[in-house]
């Protein structure tokens, strides 16, 4: 059985908190795409803990972490990102990372600084992880396989011929330091030591594991709205976030991913520029920013403050549906409660029209929320453990999102932990 996890909004929705919950019952969790520009949050009985490359499995003795073919694979981060979890007592996880990944360079990490610096205002707000200049080489067919780690000639050659093309922007376009070719090759020599335990034919070892019964988790990273294609172009990330590009990021049959949990936050947060409707700004914004998530909402990998607002039931709606959505999470609903009433942003205004369907970018820029108010239950929900027990206004509260999303609502989260959840 293979599942999937992803997000359908800006991203930071939860799923690293539903797919660390779900994979109790699973055997393997896969990454199939992104890098370590995002991050999930989990909080389990060995602490709280940010991942940023890492499948949100690793704390299960019983999981086989893998990082897929579609991941963008920075391996020093990688194994910093181990060693602070063995540090803190969590058992060394079983990690498979496929031949096939492709590996973030040094040089990619510069580039997208150098590339912000020359842009400066105009941005795209980029967290400097190297990863539009990691996909942008990986298309261009100049990026670094991880078998060819283990290809000594093929290598030297390669690193000759990538070195001798980036100093020409190093040089020309950044006026920066030249890449060193040798000390390049040495890094890369470095990184197969790293690497070499754990590197497998990832897409057959699934095959096999889903043959035999397995259930897998695909974990996405960020969500629908980021995602190159239907994303809020350009200022997306540089890898699809959808459900469907699990099958090539892990390399799967489509046909057998089988249920798509798409996660869905009760409120709207993004990192980033780029239009966001439902937006709001000074203490209302400070106030939900606050009592977001588990100790606020700032980025897990930068620290930044995240852009707030209500939830956006057109961007929603069009999120799930592009994730092929069987299963809505609806999740960080405890924070909503000390609202006296809720702001819904149910359509948006477009040159006067009213739509609820999400449109491309130059229209989004002009459109203005349609907000509806619902009333809050000024409680707090936590512990709660069976739907009937919700307060009345919040149950109204799912259920008005649902109907206007279109999805099924399956999973409420009402605190960070495993445990807090109600299935519906
Ligand atoms: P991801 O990138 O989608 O995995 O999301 P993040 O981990 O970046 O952001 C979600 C944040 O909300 C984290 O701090 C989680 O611990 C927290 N969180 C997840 N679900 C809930 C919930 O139901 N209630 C509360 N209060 N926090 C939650």
């Amino acid at each position: 059985m293979i599942k999937a996890v992803v997000g359908a909004n800006w991203g930071d929705e939860g799923k690293g908190k539903i797919t660390d919950m779900l994979a109790e019952k699973a055997d393997i969790v896969v990454r199939f795409q992104g890098g370590a520009n995002a991050g999930h949050t989990i909080v389990n009985k060995y602490g709280k803990f940010a991942l940023h490359t890492l499948p949100s499995g690793v704390f299960y003795d019983h999981i086989t972490s893998v990082i897929g073919n579609g991941v963008a694979l920075n391996i020093p981060i990688l194994f910093d990102e181990i060693k602070n979890l063995t540090d803190r007592n969590v058992p060394m996880p079983k990690i498979m990372i496929s031949d096939r990944c492709q590996i973030v360079m040094p040089y990619h990490i510069l580039l997208d600084a150098y590339e912000e610096e020359r842009l400066a205002g105009k941005s795209y707000g980029s967290t400097k992880s190297g990863i539009a200049p990691f996909y942008s080489d990986k298309y261009a067919k100049i990026g670094f396989q991880v078998s060819e780690l283990f290809d000594e000639d093929t290598l030297k050659e390669k690193v000759a011929k990538v070195t001798a093309m980036k100093n020409v922007l190093m040089e020309h376009l950044y006026h920066k330091p030249l890449i060193n070719a040798d000390e390049l090759l040495e890094t890369l020599h470095t990184y197969r030591e790293m690497v070499e335990p754990y590197v497998a034919d990832v897409s057959s070892f699934l095959y096999e594991a889903n043959k035999a019964g397995k259930t897998i988790l695909l974990e996405g990273q960020l969500g629908t709205l980021k995602d190159p294609d239907h994303g809020i172009y350009p200022m997306v990330t540089s890898s699809s976030t959808l459900a469907a590009y699990g099958a090539i990021g892990a390399g799967l049959p489509p046909y057998d991913i089988k249920q798509v949990i798409t996660v869905c936050k009760a409120y709207s947060s993004a990192v980033g520029a780029g239009a966001f409707v439902s937006e709001i700004f000074g203490d209302e914004a400070d106030e939900l920013r606050r009592r977001g998530g588990d100790g606020g909402e700032y980025g897990a990998t930068t620290g930044r403050p995240r852009r707030m607002g209500w939830f956006d039931c057109v961007a929603s709606k069009y999120g799930c549906r592009l994730q092929g959505t069987t299963d809505v999470a609806f999740t960080v609903l405890d924070v909503l409660g000390y609202l006296d009433e809720i702001p819904v942003c149910t359509a948006y205004e477009i040159d006067g029209e009213i739509t609820t369907d999400f449109p491309v970018t130059y229209k989004l820029e002009k459109a203005k929320p349609v907000i509806e108010k619902l009333p809050g239950w000024k409680c707090d929900i936590r512990g709660i453990k069976n739907y009937d027990e919700l307060p009345e206004n919040c149950r109204n509260y799912i259920e008005f999102v649902e109907k206007h999303i279109g999805y099924k609502i399956t999973m409420v989260s009402n605190g960070p932990s495993r445990d807090d959840i109600i299935y519906r």
